[in-house]
């Protein structure tokens, strides 16, 4: 075995997707093509959205296409207290900060055109003094937001080379735990990674601008930050985005094999010259990313 270990951490919010699979996928065989370890995290730490049949579900869809892991998968909706711990650590920081602001407000706050980004928090709560504190936690329950320093932090992607922004412009003051009392996602995800000794992350382009932020994180807490590949988006044959019942594996599942599936796929991204049906081991061999498109993953007409 290597040093590498890699990791698919799907939000089992509603049944696996072909997106959801092609990342599984570029994991996976980024990972075992090194003669890495393999792990998978169910990301249920919204724990309303994310039912465990919902959970085991996108386990045995996984265990269906030919996947293993290494260990038995984490359950983010058990981890509280380890969550709990780090939110310690950095509020001993003086990093953490209860917000009080309404959704309503802050989508009032939001500038325009800022595309696919989540808006900049204004920094309305950031500078509140106790009394202030303690005046509105009695109507409001807060949210905790993670205080970003004013820093330029960059990256090299695996697959789209340099990225790097300024924390406080660019992304702003953050929610690791929200006002119901859920952890927030950018906290979870740091944290597991860290201490699953995640070395390799691989997820979706729409991840990659939240990436800067949390290799702060890691940092801040003491660890070191992971590579990260980001992949492109799956689409349609047209270039449109899939339809959920489209590329949800329920349908699939019935209609192809795990092989078809991942052949197709793998065609998609680049990886195979034809969309000829192969299993994931067969497609270890001779994984570069150089030769994964980064460019929008579009279907074969016909499929799925
Ligand atoms: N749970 C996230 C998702 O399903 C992925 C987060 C990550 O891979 O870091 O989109």
């Amino acid at each position: 075995m290597s040093g590498v270990t890699g990791r698919f951490a799907p939000t089992p919010s509603g049944r696996l997707h072909l997106g959801n699979v092609l990342c599984a996928m570029l994991a996976y065989l980024s990972a075992r093509s090194q003669g890495g370890r393999f792990l998978l995290r169910i990301e249920d730490v919204d724990i309303p959205r994310c039912p465990r049949a919902l959970a085991a579900q996108c386990i045995e869809d996984l265990a269906f296409l030919g996947f293993t892991w290494d260990e038995p998968p984490l359950f983010q909706s058990e981890r509280g207290a380890i969550y709990q711990q780090h939110f310690d650590r950095l509020r001993e920081m003086g990093r953490v900060y209860p917000c009080f602001c309404t959704r309503a407000q802050l989508h009032a706050a939001q500038a325009p055109n800022l595309g696919d980004h989540e808006p900049v928090y204004p920094g309305t709560c950031a500078h509140l003094n106790p009394e202030e504190i303690a005046q509105r936690a009695k109507t409001r329950h807060p949210a905790m937001r993670l205080r970003v320093p004013d820093a330029q932090v960059g990256f090299t992607d695996i697959h789209y080379g340099p990225f790097s922004e300024n924390l406080a412009r660019d992304s702003g003051d953050y929610i690791i735990r929200r006002s119901d009392g859920l952890w927030g996602y950018p906290l979870a995800v740091v944290v597991d990674d860290a201490l699953s000794g995640v070395t390799e992350v691989v997820r979706g382009r729409d991840i990659l601008p939240s990436t800067p932020r949390q290799i702060e994180l890691f940092r801040a807490l003491g660890y070191a930050p992971p590579a990260f590949a980001h992949i492109p988006l799956l689409t349609d044959h047209e270039g449109r985005r899939l339809a959920k019942r489209d590329g949800d594996l329920s349908a699939l599942a019935r209609r192809h094999t795990p092989e078809q599936i991942l052949g197709t796929l793998a065609f998609a991204c680049g990886r195979l010259p034809e969309p000829e049906p192969m299993g994931l081991e067969a497609l270890i061999g001779r994984f570069c990313w150089a030769r994964v498109r980064t460019q929008d993953v579009r279907l074969p007409a016909g499929f799925p």
